[in-house]
C-alpha cells in the first residue's frame, strides 16, 4: 500500500491524499461505507460501484462466524466472494468486545450524550470500574472469549486469531485487534485496557504474514492523557496506517478536540481511519481535523429505516405528505434513483412493506454522501477548507 498526500490545507489539518492499494488507487477523503457481512445491505456489489463508493469495510467476526474464513478465502477472499472489485478494509472485531459486553449489557451505542450522562438511568451514570467484566464476554490478557450471537457457542478472538481471520479474508486493509472502551469506563478502567490494546498491537505487527496493510487502533476514551498517550505508543509502531476507535462523545467540540490530541500525535505521513462517525454533521469536521478515511452506518441504516439524505435536509418518506410529491428525493441528485422513481412512489412502496423502497433510498444515499465528500474534496483543493 502506497499513501501520497497531494495538498495540505493551510487553514485547517485537512488534507487531499491518494491511497493505493492492489486493488486500485482512492483519493481521500473518503467515505467507507459499510459492507458487515459483504454486502452493503439491499445492494449488489456493481449497484455499490455506482454510487461511486470506492472502498468497504467488512466485519472480521461476523465473517468468521458465518460463513467462516475458509468459506470466504476458497471464494478468493471477500473481494472474490461478494464480486467487488475495488479496495477493502477489515475491521478486527475489536469494536464487538464492546458492543456485545458492555454496550449489550447497558444497552448503549459508543456514544452517549451528556444529557443520559446525567439523566435518569442508573445504568448510564454509572461508570465501568477497573477490574469489571461485561455479562456475556470476557476480557483477558490474552484475548476476548465470546459467545456467538448466532448458537451460543464459545469463541476465542486475540490479536494473533484476529490477524489469522483477517488474513484469510484478504482485504487490502486489515486493522489491529484491540478492546474498543464503552463511554462509560473510569479512567482507570481504559487506562488499564489501553495498555492490552498496545500490547496486541505489538502482537498483531509480529504475527503477520500477509502483504496486507496493517493498520494500529489508537483507544484512550475520552481521556486527554490516555488518547496521547496511546497516539505516541501506536504511531511509533511499524503500522501503514492508523484507526482511531472508540468514545467519541457527541458534541462537534468534543469529537474536533480528541481528534486533533490524537493527529497531532501521530506520523504525518501515514493515512488516518477514523472507525464509525455518528453523525453527518461531524463529517466536514473530522475531515477538517486531518481524517484521511472514515467508515459510516448512517447512509444505509437511515434508509432501511425510509429516511432520505437531501440537500433540504433529513426527508422520512414514510410521512403520507410524500404520496402527493411528484417529484426526486433530491431534485438536484443525479443519481439513478433520482432520475428514474418519484417522492410518491417510493412513499407508497414503504407503507406497501416493499423491499424496493430501501433498495433505492440506501443507493441514494450512498451516492449523495459520497457526492458530498467529493465537494468537500473540491473545496479543500480550492482552499476553502
Ligand atoms: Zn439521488
Amino acid at each position: 500500500m502506497n499513501f501520497k498526500i497531494s495538498k495540505k490545507s493551510n487553514i485547517s489539518n485537512a488534507r487531499l491524499g491518494f491511497l493505493e492499494t492492489s486493488h486500485g488507487v482512492i483519493e481521500t477523503p473518503c467515505l467507507v461505507p459499510v459492507a458487515t457481512q459483504a454486502t452493503v445491505k439491499t445492494l449488489t456489489s456493481q449497484e455499490v460501484e455506482e454510487t461511486n463508493s470506492k472502498i468497504l469495510i467488512a466485519n472480521t467476526f461476523h465473517l468468521h462466524l458465518r460463513p467462516g474464513e475458509k468459506i470466504v478465502a476458497k471464494a478468493g477472499g471477500i473481494h472474490g466472494f461478494m464480486n467487488w472489485k475495488k479496495p477493502l478494509m477489515t475491521d478486527s472485531g475489536g469494536f464487538q468486545v464492546f458492543s456485545l459486553g458492555f454496550g449489550q449489557d447497558l444497552n448503549i451505542g459508543k456514544i452517549i450524550n451528556q444529557k443520559q450522562r446525567m439523566g435518569s438511568d442508573a445504568d448510564l451514570r454509572r461508570q465501568i470500574m477497573l477490574g469489571e467484566q461485561p455479562k456475556k464476554i470476557k476480557i483477558m490478557q490474552d484475548g476476548v472469549y465470546f459467545r456467538s450471537p448466532i448458537d451460543g457457542r464459545q469463541l476465542f478472538i486475540g490479536p494473533k486469531e484476529s490477524i489469522k481471520i483477517q488474513e484469510s479474508l484478504g482485504a487490502d486493509i486489515i486493522f489491529a485487534f484491540d478492546e474498543c472502551t464503552a463511554p462509560l469506563a473510569n479512567h482507570q478502567y481504559t487506562k488499564n485496557s489501553l495498555i492490552k490494546t498496545h500490547q496486541w498491537a505489538e502482537i498483531c505487527l509480529k504475527v503477520k504474514k500477509s502483504k496486507q496493510a496493517l493498520y494500529g487502533i489508537v483507544q484512550g476514551g475520552r481521556y486527554k492523557d490516555l488518547r496521547e498517550e496511546s497516539a505516541k505508543f501506536i504511531g511509533a509502531l511499524d503500522f501503514d496506517g492508523f484507526g482511531i476507535g472508540g468514545e467519541f462523545g457527541n458534541d462537534k467540540k468534543i469529537i474536533s478536540e480528541m481528534l486533533r490530541w490524537v493527529i497531532a500525535k501521530l506520523p504525518e505521513k501515514k493515512p488516518r481511519h477514523l472507525l464509525g462517525i455518528g453523525k453527518l454533521e461531524d463529517l466536514e469536521n473530522i475531515i477538517k481535523a486531518g481524517v484521511d478515511t472514515f467508515d459510516c452506518t448512517i447512509p444505509t441504516h437511515y434508509a432501511r429505516r425510509g429516511i432520505a439524505f437531501t440537500s433540504e435536509g433529513k426527508l422520512n418518506l414514510k410521512q403520507a405528505k410524500f404520496l402527493k410529491k411528484r417529484e426526486p428525493l433530491d431534485t438536484g441528485c443525479v443519481c439513478n434513483v433520482c432520475l428514474n422513481y418519484k417522492k410518491d412512489y417510493i412513499c407508497h412502496l414503504l407503507k406497501a412493506g416493499e423491499i424496493t423502497a430501501l433498495r433505492l433510498i440506501t443507493f441514494h444515499n450512498l451516492f449523495y454522501f459520497n457526492g458530498m465528500v467529493e465537494n468537500i474534496r473540491e473545496r479543500i483543493k480550492k482552499g476553502a477548507i
